[in-house]
């Protein structure tokens, strides 16, 4: 199988899994044990810290190992609504866990901020509203996991500490694909494993000063999130993080970014209908969000047509047919309903070659053949 669903998840890298390997031999106790089984789980914990600390320009004592990116935004929203009530803004195309964790904790307390149509967050209408209110949080995303859209986070940060504003970055598809750098200037960060090859169900997170947990119990993580840490999975994520900053550091996104530009100009001239989303504006170098040709009647086909023919391609969000509801990334992008509908997301990963790029435009063609066959 050709694998074009890296950010939904990026396979375990080789490197992860045998650090996880090494770790559970290496590391089998329980980080808070006070012998010294658990004093060299603590010490892995502390050494896989200080390297994401680094990666990401923060202190390691700000932070905390979590299950994922979900739990991230859950605990940022928790945070934020404990220690102020004032509204929150966040990104009309933020991940839905954090537009869960907004409404659950801020309810009417929230604000969108509006995208532009070629999906990036708004930072008019963010200078322009901050001129006047103070929100207790702002939150935007780093990278759109649909269209993969970079979005101005930096801006955003500058733009929030000029007025004393909280600033939060969803990171989970720019980190281990962009260098991490300047990201811990972020007043909370959140990111997870699983979208740069390592294990699924573990992350992390930069918290600021007097930070309120949402896990209580143990006293682990300084008192910030309770549980047991996930000693393997954060030492294999952090092995997994390290050789994506080292690839980073070689540029060999650049190459890889140049086979997908490729296939998005041989897919123009192949389905000339074919629209890929946030073109002009830069992207991650691993996404194609394409409109694809109305050959069918909802993308779901698409998907089952190209795994027919040996590719994982995802839709990015639910079908907007049936039951289902359109991407609320694309609504935001002012797109209609039944466009949102015809949206295909092609991710690359590390390991994806020119190969595979050309092949799935042959693939895309065959599909594209096999489903108009069936609607006419
Ligand atoms: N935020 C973004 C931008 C994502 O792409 C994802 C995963 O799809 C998440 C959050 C959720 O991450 P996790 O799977 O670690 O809970």
């Amino acid at each position: 199988m050709r694998y074009f669903d890296h950010n939904a998840t990026s396979p375990l890298s080789t490197i992860a899994r045998q650090a996880w390997l090494d770790a559970i031999e290496r590391f089998p106790g329980n980080p808070s044990s006070p012998h010294r089984v658990g004093a060299r789980a603590d010490n892995a914990l502390n050494d896989a810290r200080q390297a994401a600390a680094q990666w990401l320009g923060c202190s390691p004592l700000d932070l905390v190992w979590t299950s994922g990116a979900t739990e991230a935004n859950n605990v940022v929203f928790h945070h934020a609504a404990q220690v102020a009530e004032a509204e929150a803004w966040l990104s009309a195309i933020e991940h839905p866990s954090a537009h869960a964790a907004a409404r659950k904790y801020f309810g009417d307390r929230v604000q969108l901020i509006p995208a532009t149509a070629d999906g990036v967050t708004d930072l008019n209408w963010l200078a322009d509203r901050l001129k006047a209110h103070r929100p207790a949080l702002v939150a935007i995303m780093a990278a759109n996991n649909e269209t993969g859209v970079l979005q101005p986070w930096s801006e955003a940060l500058a733009l929030c500490r000029e007025h004393g504003i909280p600033f939060a970055c969803d990171a989970a598809q720019w980190i281990g694909k962009l260098p991490a750098a300047g990201l811990g200037e972020c007043d909370l960060v959140m990111g997870c494993a699983h979208k740069f090859g390592g294990p699924q169900g573990v992350g992390f997170m930069k918290i600021p000063d007097g930070f309120r947990p949402l896990l209580v119990g143990g006293p682990q993580e300084d008192g910030h999130r309770a549980g047991t840490e996930n000693v393997a999975g954060i030492h294999a994520m952090t092995a997994a993080w390290a050789e994506r900053e080292r690839q980073l550091a070689d540029s060999e996104q650049e190459l890889r970014q140049s086979w997908r530009d490729q296939f998005i100009a041989d897919l123009g001239k192949a389905l000339p209908e074919v629209e890929v989303l946030g073109n002009p504006v830069p992207r991650l170098w691993n996404t194609v969000a394409a409109l694809m040709p109305a050959s069918a009647d909802c993308r779901r086909r698409w998907v089952v047509q190209l795994d027919k023919l040996g590719f994982a391609v995802s839709t990015g969000s639910a079908c907007a047919s049936g039951k289902e509801k359109p991407s609320h990334v694309l609504t935001a992008m002012g797109r209609h309903p039944r466009e949102a509908d015809r949206m295909l997301r092609f991710s690359a990963g590390w390991e994806t070659s020119a190969d595979d790029w050309r092949a799935l435009l042959d693939a895309v063609r065959s599909a594209h053949d096999a489903l108009s066959a069936r609607v006419s």
